[in-house]
């Protein structure tokens, strides 16, 4: 069972995937928590191209094809043979954060961008999507560490770029509403963890 988590930052993905992975492997499950771009050598390295600050000439394609690169190698060397060990692999960000952010916020199109996963990962679309949903404000207020004025403006333009984020993960809920099933994020963790648990739970029967 492939699951992916998705949604604008600061919505809890990471620590709720930790949590429900542990839940799940006390339970005698076998689980996999990983995360994109990353989760082994090659795509951290990627992963550390793409998000340093320093590389400012980086062209919206280049960053397009490398988180696509990243993703097919994370695919292809982590997820599909745990896959077929029949282990559950949960995934912190997959193709539809390459479609809201590259596409949709960057301005590239969902569908080119589309296009280009899909040379990626071929086939290997997740059994299950769960998306995070909650006002991009809240989530960069919650990741947020200082008030300087600096900061403020900062994420004055970032904030923009992460609404765009979130109206594109709308549209993609609205595409896949099978795959796709979203999640109140605005709650507290102990609530948002049991609701994604009940939604992992009834893909497991
Ligand atoms: O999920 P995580 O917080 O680790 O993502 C790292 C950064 O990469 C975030 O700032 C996110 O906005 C960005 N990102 C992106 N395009 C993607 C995936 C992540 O811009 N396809
Ligand atoms: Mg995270």
């Amino acid at each position: 069972l492939f699951i992916t988590f998705e949604g604008v930052e600061g919505a809890g993905k990471t620590t709720v995937i930790q949590h429900i992975s542990e839940q799940f492997m006390n339970e005698g499950y076998e689980v996999i928590a990983t995360r994109e771009p990353g989760g082994i050598e090659i795509a951290e390295k990627i992963r550390e191209v793409i998000l340093n600050k320093e590389h400012t000439a980086m062209d919206s394609r280049t960053e397009a094809l490398l988180y696509a690169a990243a993703r097919r190698q994370h695919l292809v060397e982590r997820v599909i043979p745990a896959l077929n060990q029949g282990k559950i692999v949960l995934c912190d960000r997959f193709i539809d954060s390459s479609l809201a952010y590259q596409g949709y916020a960057r301005g590239l199109g969902i569908d080119e961008v589309y296009q280009v996963n899909e040379f990626a990962i071929e086939n290997c679309m997740p059994d299950l999507t769960i998306l995070f949903e909650l006002d991009p404000k809240v989530g960069l207020e919650r990741i947020s560490d200082n008030d300087s004025r600096e900061k403020n403006r900062l994420d004055l333009e970032k904030l923009d770029f992460h609404e765009k984020v979130e109206m594109a993960y709308n549209i993609l809920k609205e595409q896949f509403p099978n795959r796709i099933k979203s999640i109140d994020a605005e709650q507290s963790l102990d609530r948002v963890q049991s609701e994604c648990e009940s939604v992992v739970r009834s893909f497991l029967k």
